[in-house]
């Protein structure tokens, strides 16, 4: 009797250890990506060996700053900030790129760690304003020292943000502002940049608001292309 005791416990104990295992085994096999991907197809991939300890550094557009572009009704309340929009997609990307084993800070639009900030990669996240275009543009340092090496950030861009996202290049209105951009002045010379506008608040609101998910796959291919890139470039 004693003994049918002690063997059913032990039975309960054997169950519990093969299923904390099992649990265990399911965690290990997430991280390092072989989760399976939901309906969606934008859950994040796991660890990516390009991205393992490198620093990405994000700009949320006007954080800390001013609202950006803003969509207005007819009495003139707002209804959609840019700046919002910035950091919902930043906060989405700084999830997955940590989730793929970047070291990920997001920055204010005039943090002060932007001064002489030495990083694998910077973005700054912006968006158009609230006019019925569509189309996303990106742009880098027109006086940049490594204008190599921000080609390839940029034809990572154009290569990852539409596939992502549906949105066409929105062409001719890359402006000053986008080329002078005061961070590009800030950073480290050596610290590779650009700076992406993510589509319009007025023909993209759908994409920007009800799919930032997507938005933000679109900017962390990119910045996973770029960091594969550099990682063949340096054997
Ligand atoms: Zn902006």
């Amino acid at each position: 009797m004693r003994h049918d005791a002690l063997n059913q416990v032990s039975r309960i104990f054997l169950v519990i250890l093969l299923v904390s295992l099992a649990g265990i085994l399911l965690i290990i096999a997430q991280s390092l990506g072989f989760g399976l991907p939901d309906a969606s197809g934008i859950r994040p991939q796991g660890v990516v060996s390009a991205a393992w300890n490198r620093q990405v550094a994000l700009i949320s557009g006007h954080a800390g700053s001013d609202s950006g572009a803003v969509c207005e009704d007819a009495n003139g309340a707002i209804l959609l900030t840019e700046a919002e929009i910035n950091a919902n997609v930043a906060r989405l990307v700084a999830e997955r790129m940590r989730r793929a084993g970047a070291d990920v800070v997001i920055l204010d639009e005039y943090d002060a760690r932007l001064q002489g900030l030495r990083s694998d990669v910077l973005i700054s996240l912006h968006a158009d304003s609230c006019i019925d275009a569509s189309g996303y543009k990106a742009a880098i340092h027109a006086y940049t020292i490594i204008p190599e090496v921000n080609r390839r950030l940029l034809a990572c861009i154009d290569d990852a943000y539409p596939a992502a996202t549906g949105l066409t290049h929105h062409p001719n209105t890359v402006t000053h502002n986008m080329t002078e951009y005061h961070a590009f002045r800030r950073i480290d010379p050596n610290t590779p940049a650009a700076i992406l506008e993510m589509g319009f608040l007025g023909g993209d609101r759908a994409l920007l608001t009800g799919q930032a998910a997507m938005v933000a796959k679109g900017v962390s291919d990119a910045l996973l292309c770029f960091l594969e890139g550099e990682k063949a470039q340096t054997p």
